[in-house]
């Protein structure tokens, strides 16, 4: 089931970071338009149980009005989890961040994802990072900082230092660099380990409409999941029935959810296991259909066999148990 939707409402950002998995630059110029994600927030919730709405990027804050307007319209339908993205580049000083954060906070965004680490550094300074701790305080709103890690870096450790005593309470987390985008072009070394794939790999974020400017919608915001394997649509090409049945359908997510990475593992071996993350692993598994109809398209077949048998016992049963209701009856 689709719990949360996921706007990445632009590939523009005030940043080029050296790690960016979606090469995102100042350069970039697609985006959303205000009318396009009213109507994707309008058709995604009438036919989902959607609970969570994120704005990402890109930097979506280029455009505070604008996600402003479309939060505050889809608080107004009831989403009462709203998130954004930010690198923090408009936190200059106190009275500019308490403006924007005030902002935020009146159209029903509660929840910031900040980041805070060597590479985003390089162009946002660690003081807007502060201004923003000390002047959440104020507001009911959640912060998350995730530090960005390769082979090297900083860590979350020796980042936390230079934010003060305002992260108390605060959600902090490390997340690894994936060998992709910015990263990959720019070598940046990854922290690959021997992941462990037993019955408890999977991935957790399955359940998530994201939408990207063109209007592509995946199963996920990684920049991984932008593949043929995945992708479920367009919105404004298929609609959102559309999307929803090939969500239903899609054998690579029914497999992810129902057995995790292990099933691909067991009937593919080679796959290895010397990835950064599961996200990466994803990547080797997917990104080339060809290679990966070879390997796993008559095991798929046999699974999509499994899932129609039990399916029709599952109905035999419904059916049989009816027959003795109205027996009883
Ligand atoms: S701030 Fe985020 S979106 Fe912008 S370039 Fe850096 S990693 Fe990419
Ligand atoms: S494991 Fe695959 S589907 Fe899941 S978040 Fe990562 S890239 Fe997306």
């Amino acid at each position: 089931m689709v719990s949360s939707m996921a706007l990445v409402y632009t590939m523009k950002c005030n940043a080029s970071c050296r790690i960016c998995c979606f090469d995102c630059t100042p350069n970039r110029q697609e985006k959303m338009t205000i009318s396009q994600a009213k109507k994707y927030v309008d058709e995604t919730l009438a036919h989902n149980s959607i609970r969570a709405v994120g704005f990402s990027g890109g930097e979506a804050l280029l455009y505070l009005d604008e996600i402003c307007n479309i939060a505050a319209y889809t608080r107004s339908k009831g989403i009462s989890r709203i998130s954004v993205s930010t690198n923090g580049f408009w936190a200059t000083d106190e009275v500019k961040t308490r403006e924007v954060l005030s902002k935020l906070h009146s159209s029903g965004i509660n929840v910031l994802d900040l980041t805070a680490d060597e590479y985003h550094q390089e162009f946002i300074p660690i003081d807007n990072i502060k201004n923003i701790l000390a002047v959440s305080e104020d507001f009911r709103v959640g912060i998350h900082i995730t530090t960005m890690v390769t082979e090297g870096s900083m860590r979350l450790v020796d980042i936390l230092p230079n934010l003060g005593a305002n992260t108390i309470g605060k959600s902090l987390i490390e997340h690894k660099v994936l060998p992709i985008g910015a990263a990959k072009q720019n070598n940046i070394p990854v922290i690959k380990n021997n992941l462990i794939i037993d019955e408890t790999a999977t991935c957790n974020t399955l359940d998530t409409f994201a939408i990207f400017p063109d209007g592509d919608v995946y199963p996920c915001c990684s920049q991984y999941c932008r593949n043929e394997l995945l992708k479920l649509g367009n919105m404004d090409i298929d609609g959102i029935e559309m999307i929803k049945k090939k969500y239903n359908s899609n054998m690579v997510i029914r497999i992810l959810r129902k057995h995790g990475f292990k099933w691909f593992l067991d009937r593919c071996p080679e796959l290895g296991i010397n990835y950064v993350t599961l996200c990466d692993m994803c990547n080797a598994l997917i990104n080339d259909k060809d290679k990966f109809n070879k390997a796993f398209g008559s095991h798929i077949e046999e699974e999509m066999k499994n899932i129609y048998e039990a399916y029709l016992k599952q109905q035999a049963e419904q059916q049989n148990s009816n027959t003795l209701t109205e027996g009883v009856v």
